[in-house]
């Protein structure tokens, strides 16, 4: 049997791998603590729940949904985007329900890209940017996000003849996995540049809404003449602690809406209708769960930052996001240093590496983890010395 190139050419799924670790300390009696993947812990909230019992009775959606989805939904999506950004979209032509964000990020590159193609990508990243871009037969340009560009991709940086060649561009704020966000400016710049360049810009919102210390995150489609060149992605994932139920949105550019759609028609039927439902009433019903939830993440991530400035790791405490991003000791990498937090405290960390050739150096910590979980996770690094990075090597 042979099975594709492509599949040989995946790395593993990070995620999957650490989940194996977990299994089998787990398995042998150890008890883990984990901030490894970011998969909120806290319930639906209950209303959005109640919708779906409601929805399950109905039986238009025991029956194929539309792969464009309930136009009801789509209007939702672009009222609530009206609601938080001020942003006014077509619901018919400019937006596009997904089974979650991630299956529009990764199908949008068979929209978009052909064999030859050159698309910009950022490192450190969410995998699934790299993933699609080569499942379509195209080359990738990586853009360093570096401490010292605060986490931006420099526009400047990229070379000309790459900005010429290149179709496409993919930014992420606020950022996983470093946690950086973009201010309006920012977003502004890219549009003129992709202008310029005649490049389409394909931007990750999933943590908008995952704000601390009275942040508010700005939209990609506020900025001027972005809904010209490029597509916002969005999720109910981790603004409504809905990853189980598989519900997110692209939104922006017609054309782009258009093609994906063409891909996404050819592929998959759609979105559960009564789940569906349940993003309506996630998007335009009660909003104080998302006040709720960050009160929460905020009190994590303050234990979190204050225990690992206490044990000596340089670390910036996040305004977005659901992580926290430290610069590991000199002298580990950051495969090394998430080996000894795992062999010493029995913690799970993401090494920076595993995004990429430039998160090198970092761990990322997720604050999805229930809090007396995290109190015994900072309870073990309080009373942990950081052994020489010598005997890391073990
Ligand atoms: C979690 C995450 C997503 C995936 O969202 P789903 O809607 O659950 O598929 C997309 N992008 C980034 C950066 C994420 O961290």
């Amino acid at each position: 049997m042979k099975l594709s190139n492509r599949i040989g050419l995946l790395k593993p799924y990070p995620f999957v791998e650490i989940s194996r670790i977990i299994a089998e300390k787990r398995a042998t009696g150890i008890d883990v603590v984990t901030f490894g993947i970011g998969d909120p812990d806290i319930p639906t909230p209950e209303h959005i729940v109640g919708r779906l019992e409601q929805a399950s009775h109905h039986l238009p959606n025991h029956r194929y949904p539309e792969s464009d989805s309930l136009p009801e939904f789509r209007r939702a999506v672009a009222q609530w985007y009206e609601n938080r950004f001020g942003v006014k979209l077509d619901p018919d032509k400019e937006v596009l329900p997904l089974i979650g964000a991630k299956e529009g990020i990764g199908h949008v590159a068979f929209a978009l890209l052909d064999p030859g193609d050159l698309a910009l990508l950022p490192d450190p990243a969410y995998p699934v940017y790299a993933v699609g871009t080569m499942f379509a037969g195209a080359e990738s340009y990586t853009m360093p996000l570096t401490e010292k560009g605060g986490w931006l991709a420099d526009l400047e940086a990229i070379p000309e003849d790459i900005a010429q060649r290149a179709s496409l561009m993919w930014l992420n704020y606020p950022n996983n996995p470093t946690a950086a966000v973009a201010e309006p400016d920012y977003f502004e710049q890219v549009v003129r540049y992709a202008k310029e360049h005649d490049i389409i810009v394909l931007h990750d919102a999933a943590y908008s809404e995952v704000t601390f210390d009275g942040y508010q995150c700005s939209s990609f489609m506020q900025a001027e003449g972005a809904r010209d060149i490029g597509l916002e992605f969005h999720s109910l994932s981790k603004s409504y602690n809905m990853t189980g139920w598989r519900v997110g949105m692209a939104v922006g550019n017609s054309e782009l809406v258009r093609g994906l759609l063409k891909i996404k028609e050819n592929l998959d039927s759609g979105i559960p209708q009564a789940i569906q439902e349940m993003a309506m009433e996630a998007l335009l019903g009660p909003q104080d769960c998302i006040e709720h939830n960050n009160a929460i993440y905020k009190a994590r991530r303050d234990k979190v930052v204050g225990v690992l400035r206490d044990i000596g790791l340089e670390v910036e405490s996040p305004k977005a996001s659901l992580y926290v991003w430290a610069k590991v000791p000199s002298g580990f990498t950051s495969a090394e240093f998430a080996a000894r937090l795992l062999e010493d405290n029995s913690i799970v960390v993401t090494p920076g590496s595993s995004y990429g050739v430039n998160g090198e150096g970092y761990i990322r910590l997720s604050l999805t983890t229930p809090d007396e979980r995290v109190e015994t996770g900072v309870q073990r690094l309080a009373s942990w010395e950081i052994p020489s990075p010598s005997s890391a090597a073990s």
